[in-house]
């Protein structure tokens, strides 16, 4: 795996590095996602599909290298922990803003007290389908987190009967 710190030699501060948090609410995110369990179930899906586990900036992980298809996502968070099959360095080159996304949704993880998250998520993500076809376009985690640094599109709503026949094809 390719190291994170790629400005070493040159003696810059690497943004991605770790470091402790910094005010108070990222002390609360770092004890509270402890705490609600879902970071520890981000390290262990982490060692599950065999990545390279880091600390990052702010109290978070940066683990990379994740081997296994599920989810399909070319980064994921659970807890306080951030994960891509690639690496970081090729990450954040590639989709500047990705972290930034991937960073809020781990202010969700605290505010929804850990997993239940994926309740209200799911919800979200139905509504979405239902009203644009897109899992995210409507999903309010997902707008909230920033659609375009999350690299998904807005898209116009649709009439909900519309929505609703659509839903029904595809059964
Ligand atoms: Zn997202």
């Amino acid at each position: 795996m390719r190291p994170i710190n790629t400005h070493a030699s040159t003696g810059d501060v690497n943004p991605y590095g770790p470091s402790w948090p910094r005010t108070g609410p990222q002390w609360l995110r770092l004890v509270g996602n402890f705490v609600n369990l879902s970071t520890e179930a981000g390290l262990l899906v982490a060692v599950i599909g065999r990545a390279d586990i880091r600390r990052g900036p702010r109290g978070l992980f940066l683990c990379e290298g994740y081997r296994l298809r599920f989810p399909i996502a070319s980064a994921f968070t659970i807890g306080n922990v951030i994960t891509t099959g690639r690496t970081w360095t090729e990450m954040t080159a590639a989709h500047p803003g990705l972290l930034k996304h991937e960073e809020r949704h781990t202010w969700q993880y605290l505010y929804c007290l850990g997993l239940p998250f994926y309740l209200p998520y799911s919800l979200c993500m139905g509504w979405s389908m239902l009203r644009t076809g897109d899992r995210a376009a409507r999903n309010f985690f997902e707008r909230q987190a920033g659609l375009a640094t999350g690299g998904y599109r807005d898209l116009p709503v649709r009439p909900i009967a519309d929505g609703i026949r659509a839903v029904l094809r595809q059964v």
